[in-house]
């Protein structure tokens, strides 16, 4: 498969909603580093930046391509790191962290994830980088590789936050078919 402008026309003008298909879609990989992938990623920058997360995940706005953004810390200086291709090494130990998604509005979930993530990645000029972190950076790169397999915090849900949230989800599946008819 290759990268093409077209494939990312028009470009995406918002933030896709559970639960749309192409969120339980693993992505492929990015192919072609080229202005149609910059592009995308400064639309990915804006859509975040709107809906004030911290990462965004390319399935999130409907392209099924191996990309994500996140913000090194919240806060208005910060500037959005972006992974391409990424690929994680995980350590440490299982810690349990409250985490929402902007896919999933008013749902908050505990999730458990390794502490310790060490990360490689191309950056939008295709050069290889790497980052080890230990902190809430590495918890936002697990959420949002997640999105790239096609995994939801959904998924991940303890069975104490699925009945807390059955109501919710449920609601959302019917806007979502409501939404296609
Ligand atoms: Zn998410």
């Amino acid at each position: 498969m290759t990268d093409s402008a077209a494939e990312f026309e028009p470009p995406p003008t918002r933030i896709v909603l559970y639960p749309d298909p192409v969120l339980a879609r693993p992505a492929s990989p990015v192919t072609a580093f080229d202005d149609a992938v910059h592009a995308l990623v400064e639309r990915m920058i804006e859509l975040m930046r709107g809906a004030e997360g911290v990462g965004l995940a390319a399935p999130q706005v409907g392209v099924s391509r191996r990309i994500f953004i996140a913000e090194p810390e919240p806060g208005p200086e910060s500037v959005p790191v972006v992974f391409i291709n990424p690929e994680l090494e995980l350590g440490g130990t299982l810690e349990p962290f409250e985490e929402g998604c902007l896919s999933i509005p008013e749902v908050r979930v505990m999730v458990r994830r390794p502490s310790v993530v060490k990360i490689r990645a191309f950056d939008l000029d295709g050069h290889a980088f790497e980052l080890e972190d230990d902190d809430f950076p590495a918890r936002v790169w697990q959420h949002e590789f997640d999105h790239l397999e096609g995994v939801l915090i959904t998924d991940r849900m303890s069975p104490r936050d699925r009945l807390a949230h059955r109501k919710r989800l449920k609601g959302m599946r019917e806007d979502f078919e409501d939404a296609g008819r």
